[in-house]
């Protein structure tokens, strides 16, 4: 593959964010990707699901229709009209297809787009101006999303480029990707974040829309294929879902035989909700809270199948 076929390849970017110290090793630019085949019900990220730009407005920031008609000019489409309260009121029926001038027009943020179409010189180049810090502290760049590997062939030319580079790589993945994509990933990485949900396929289907099959096979290539490949295993714990210590300890057993693997788990939390609304969405998990010390009996539970397989023959 020649670097200068990679560097023009786009792909669609909802976010890069610096300095974070959370999603790999040391210091790192994590780099958004939008689409992602699950519809996880706990999503923190709503904005990211959807594979296109997606309009979200923010009534917080918008100075109503008194003070600025900006984005009232600038559409065409009827999508825009005045509500009752002197806001605009958006119908995106009609956004569908537009390049979303309302966005550009508006000066205080009040309506953005999720999602822009960036080539992987222009995201290896805003990676790269943390350089020093990655040297310091063995950081690097972190994919994420979404899920980075539902770009495939965007996700492999930036990991390439970051490789040409000499930025060391990391990825979040859930898991739900072609085979064939994770073997051309895995040997682009020097880390793994990969979700485990839960270890029943229906139970997972009926919570994230789709089977964890193709998830668990994805997981068992990176581990038995790619020993060397640090994993970090991370299950969401979320209620209602798999927050009792039979779904804990089966996801658990399964990682068990991959001693070299990793595992932690992450709380539920309801940062994303905002998020939700900013894209008219009704956040699907509703007021669901974590029992009070759940996570930790949970660890627990988990520490205890983990413990077990050092002493494994
Ligand atoms: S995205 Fe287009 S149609 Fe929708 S509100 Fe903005 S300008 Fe109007
Ligand atoms: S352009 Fe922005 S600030 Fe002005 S009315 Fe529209 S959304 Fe509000």
């Amino acid at each position: 593959m020649d670097a200068r076929d990679d560097q023009g390849k786009e792909g669609l970017v909802f976010n890069i964010q610096k300095y974070s110290v959370h999603d790999g090793p040391g210091i790192r630019t994590i780099v958004f990707l939008k689409g992602c085949a699950l519809s996880c019900r706990w999503c923190s990220n709503p904005e990211s699901q959807k594979y296109r730009p997606e309009l979200a407005y923010n009534a917080g920031r918008c100075l109503g229709l008194d003070k600025c008609v900006r984005c009232l000019e600038v559409c065409v489409r009827g999508g825009l009209t005045r509500s009752d309260d002197g806001m605009p009121s958006i119908d995106r029926t009609h956004c569908e297809d537009c390049h979303m001038p309302c966005a550009s027009a508006c000066p205080a943020q009040g309506i953005i787009v999720y999602g822009q179409k960036r080539t992987v010189d222009d995201v290896l180049n805003v990676v790269e101006q943390d350089a020093a810090f990655y040297t310091r502290s063995s950081g690097g760049l972190t994919l994420s999303g979404g899920e980075p590997l539902f770009q495939g062939d965007f996700a492999l030319a930036l990991l390439r480029e970051a490789r040409l580079r000499c930025i060391k790589t990391a990825i979040e993945t859930c898991g739900m990707a072609p085979e064939d994509i994770v073997r051309q990933a895995a040997p682009l990485l020097n880390y793994a974040l990969f979700d485990i949900k839960h270890a029943d396929s229906s139970v997972h289907e009926a919570h994230t829309g789709v089977p964890n099959a193709r998830i668990l096979a994805n997981f068992r290539i990176l581990a038995e294929e790619f020993p060397d490949l640090p994993i970090l295993a991370r299950t969401p714990v979320v209620p209602g879902f798999n927050d009792t210590e039979e779904a804990i300890a089966a996801i658990a057993a399964f990682l068990a035989p991959y001693a070299h693997v990793r595992y932690e788990l992450l709380a539920y939390h309801r940062l994303g909700t905002q998020k939700y609304h900013f894209l008219n969405r009704t956040p699907p998990m509703g007021e669901a809270t974590l029992a009070n010390g759940r996570i930790s009996r949970l660890q627990s539970v988990a520490l205890g199948i983990l413990r077990e397989r050092v002493q494994m023959p």
